[in-house]
């Protein structure tokens, strides 16, 4: 079997002044500093304007730092939007693309999120490509088709293990305290290591994290779940007790 160290990845999303997110990073910073060798690696991936703060913050720790989105392009003349190089300059090793939030709120579509990757990789940061189908299409038993299309469409060519996570979020079970039952956790997880065969190389390498309501509650019986290699969490990781958690739940 593959070994695969687990990643524990913190959304912010819209959330977080300043003060805040230094005093959440250093705290989580300083648990992992404290804490040895840990079974997992962590994540925060604040808002963009808390990039540089933070990254400076928890620039010597183990903590790692991500950007919730980066856009297609190096440089130029778009507005309001986030190069990868910029995250690159803020210390980002890491970037979510493709979440749900984005695909509904800007109409994001496969091609898109693709573009977008492979300009992330181009600058040396981890994509973390989510895909996840919404309660009509689960309730439709369309939940495997839908994925298997989000994932030929968004894994760009010169995805690997190294460059390349996917997040499976299903979309009823983000922010809504509903979250999928190990059995359905395992089955779409393995459904997904199955479909990367072909599309990216190494694909018994590739982390799949589960997102969707995860808590310190809940997160070691979904941890231990066959295929899943950590945890994309958004409301839970804006409080360090919740997300430190979820994390110390991996085995
Ligand atoms: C997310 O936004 O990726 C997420 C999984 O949110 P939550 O943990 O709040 O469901």
């Amino acid at each position: 079997m593959t070994a695969r160290r687990k990643l524990i990845a913190g959304n912010w999303k819209m959330n977080g002044l300043k003060a805040d997110g230094l005093d959440l990073a250093s705290d989580l910073a300083g648990r992992l500093k404290g804490a040895g060798p840990v079974a997992f690696d962590m994540l925060v991936c604040p808002p963009f304007p808390l990039l540089f703060p933070v990254g400076e913050a928890i620039a010597d720790s183990p903590l790692a730092l991500g950007g919730q989105d980066c856009a297609p392009k190096t440089s130029g003349a778009h507005t309001g939007d986030v190069a990868p190089t910029m995250l690159k300059d803020a210390g980002c090793r890491f970037v979510i693309l493709g979440h749900s939030e984005r695909r509904a709120d800007h109409g994001e579509s496969d091609a898109v999120v693709n573009a977008k990757a492979v300009a992330a990789h181009k600058e040396g940061l981890v994509a973390i490509v989510c895909v996840g189908e919404t309660e009509v299409q689960r309730d439709g038993g369309q939940a495997n088709a839908v994925v298997s299309g989000q994932l030929a469409g968004s894994i760009p060519a010169g995805a690997n293990a190294e460059n390349t996570v996917i997040a499976y979020e299903p979309v009823w079970a983000i922010g809504t305290g509903k979250t999928a039952t190990p059995d359905d956790v395992k089955a779409m997880h393995a459904h997904i290591r199955a479909e990367l065969a072909g599309k990216i190389a190494d694909p018994d390498k590739v982390r799949i994290l589960y997102g969707g309501s995860v808590k310190p509650g809940n997160a070691a019986e979904l941890m231990a779940v066959d295929n899943v290699d950590g945890a994309l969490v958004g409301g839970a990781s804006l409080k360090a007790d919740d997300f430190w958690g979820i994390a110390t739940a991996c085995r």
